[in-house]
């Protein structure tokens, strides 16, 4: 079905292009975010500007990044787009490392973002994480808890563990879909991601955290003892105080982090291991 112009832009579905149409929440985000004069700011996606407006008020540039030409068209006519900067491009491509090297700041990142895109957005954006201060996103119901899933629960997977290795996480708000136009499908939820300042989780190598979360959680009902198997004998686990008959979900973040530094420092040490993780490097 096709949808009503807003604002004389019909919506696209592929962008995911759901408007923000309440000004409360719109407000509370704002709240939320707290933008200052002489911060970085960074909008993913301004579409209409429901956010982009009222928080170019604080501010005198806003960095957006949107991938729709029309949206920026509709932008150009607006009050507030001499403080945008603007690159018309696809967000999962973009070199964020640019911007921080322009400005020699932090990078706040925010926005309400497509959601068809927004697991593989923000795991983009981890890789860029030393250069980010904080980033605040409007998800789906279902990624937010996930992303703050801890062991036990039943949304608790790789991704809650990789996005806390580098996060601390938090969920501000729960918002109902008649909020958006058009309505979408899902709830959203707005959250809070603050790289740690002291992290509590230490791995020599990423990509052997980022590979062995992806076997551990290939099949939720294995038990470790076979699902790690490629990389850990029983007697490994149970040497790190692992017990091999729990599965993926039971193991701690701690645990996961004791896991790919051990596997680390087997590399390191023999010349025998000869699996190639590097196909599962990316998160
Ligand atoms: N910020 C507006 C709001 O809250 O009403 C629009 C949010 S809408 C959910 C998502 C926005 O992201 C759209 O403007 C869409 O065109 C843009 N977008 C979609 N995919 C993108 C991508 N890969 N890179 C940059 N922008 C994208």
């Amino acid at each position: 079905m096709t949808q009503k112009k807003y604002k004389n832009i019909f919506p696209i579905k592929k962008f995911g292009q759901n408007f923000l149409i309440n000004q409360k929440i719109v407000q509370s985000i704002i709240t939320i975010i707290n933008p200052k004069k002489k911060q970085i700011l960074l909008e993913i996606g301004p579409g209409l500007g429901a956010l982009t407006k009222p928080i170019c008020r604080f501010l005198e540039k806003l960095i957006v990044i949107e991938i729709d030409p029309n949206i920026l068209f509709f932008l150009k006519k607006e009050l507030f787009y001499p403080k945008l900067i603007v690159f018309c491009q696809d967000a999962l491509k973009f070199d964020y490392k640019y911007i921080f090297n322009q400005n020699n700041k932090l990078i706040r990142i925010f926005g309400n973002l497509p959601y068809n895109i927004s697991t593989l957005l923000i795991t983009h954006l981890f890789q860029n994480i030393n250069i980010i201060q904080d980033m605040n996103f409007m998800l789906q119901r279902e990624v937010a808890e996930r992303l703050v899933a801890v062991p036990g629960n039943k949304n608790y997977c790789r991704l809650s563990i990789i996005a806390q290795y580098y996060c601390n996480i938090k969920i501000l708000l729960y918002i109902q879909p008649e909020n958006f136009y058009p309505i979408p499908k899902v709830h959203s939820v707005f959250v809070n991601l603050t790289p740690h300042i002291h992290s509590p989780y230490f791995v020599y190598d990423i990509n052997l955290l980022s590979s062995i979360t992806k076997n551990a959680f290939q099949n939720r009902r294995k038990i470790l003892r076979h699902s790690l198997k490629i990389f850990f004998s029983e007697k490994d686990l149970v040497q790190l105080e692992i017990n091999p008959n729990l599965r993926a979900e039971n193991i701690s973040i701690i645990k996961y982090c004791q896991l790919a530094n051990n596997l680390y420092k087997k590399i390191k040490y023999s010349s025998k291991t000869n699996f190639d993780y590097s196909k599962d490097s990316k998160i």
